[in-house]
């Protein structure tokens, strides 16, 4: 059997909903995605963490900055207070029992913020010099570099300590959550990647590389990594 996938859900006009994207890439890459609904009971979620052998935290709309003890900035975006709620639990549960975690996007910012970091509301509005992170090219197109850190388990999975990648976002990690690590930078400072200090696997990326992952070997990479640390999970359920 597969390792189980569990893919988080945003709401879209009452609908629970999962970019196709998402399921692909981990169908691609050897996993069985299933979606994470947007429960209201604890014990539901309890279960999917009893089911699921890796966390994917997938892309959406703007966390609640009341997570992070801040006012709304004027520049924050749509947010959903119910997909929060199972996120943050979601998150927190699978840390304390070493569930492999990934982060796509917002996916990242509730890892962060989950943990206990904090977040930039609007990154237009707090870097001088920012680059474009809201790019209108095809998704499967890098517009922004990244640099990927020394010494960091993304850069032993991508290969490359320097890479394009797509940008849909205009917020970013601010102060990144204890047990955490800053593992990629944009040119203008905005964090682009963190992962867990310690051995297992949570890793956070700012781009989306659910669009970019076909023909894009490094990318790829990722995704097999995530499904290679799922496999291992479950072997010693
Ligand atoms: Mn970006």
């Amino acid at each position: 059997m597969r390792p189980i996938i569990g893919i988080t859900c945003g709401l879209n006009e009452n609908i629970n909903s999962i970019g196709a994207e998402y399921i692909s890439a981990i169908e691609e890459s050897g996993g069985t995605p299933i979606a994470l609904t947007l429960v209201k009971k604890s014990e539901c979620i309890d279960d999917f963490i009893d089911i699921i052998d890796g966390l994917l935290l997938s892309g959406g709309v703007d966390a609640d900055p009341m997570l992070y003890n801040e006012e709304p900035h004027p520049a924050l975006g749509r947010i959903d207070v119910d997909r929060d709620n199972v996120e943050m639990q979601l998150i927190s549960k699978a840390i304390s029992i070493g569930l492999p975690i990934f982060g796509i996007c917002r996916g990242i910012q509730m890892l962060n913020v989950a943990a206990g970091g904090t977040l930039y509301q609007d990154i237009n509005a707090s870097f001088n010099n920012v680059l474009k992170h809201r790019q209108s090219a095809p998704g499967y197109y890098g517009t922004h570099t990244i640099e990927v850190h020394e010494e960091s388990r993304l850069l032993k999975i991508i290969g490359l300590s320097k890479i394009r990648v797509n940008s849909f976002h205009h917020q970013a990690v601010r102060e990144v959550a204890p047990g955490f690590t800053i593992s990629a930078v944009a040119h203008d400072g905005v964090i682009e990647g963190i992962e867990s200090v310690n051995n297992n696997f949570a890793i956070g990326v700012q781009f989306h590389p659910e669009l970019m992952w076909q023909n894009n070997p490094p990318i790829n990479a990722l995704f097999m990594e995530f499904i290679r640390e799922a496999r291992k999970y479950k072997s010693k359920k």
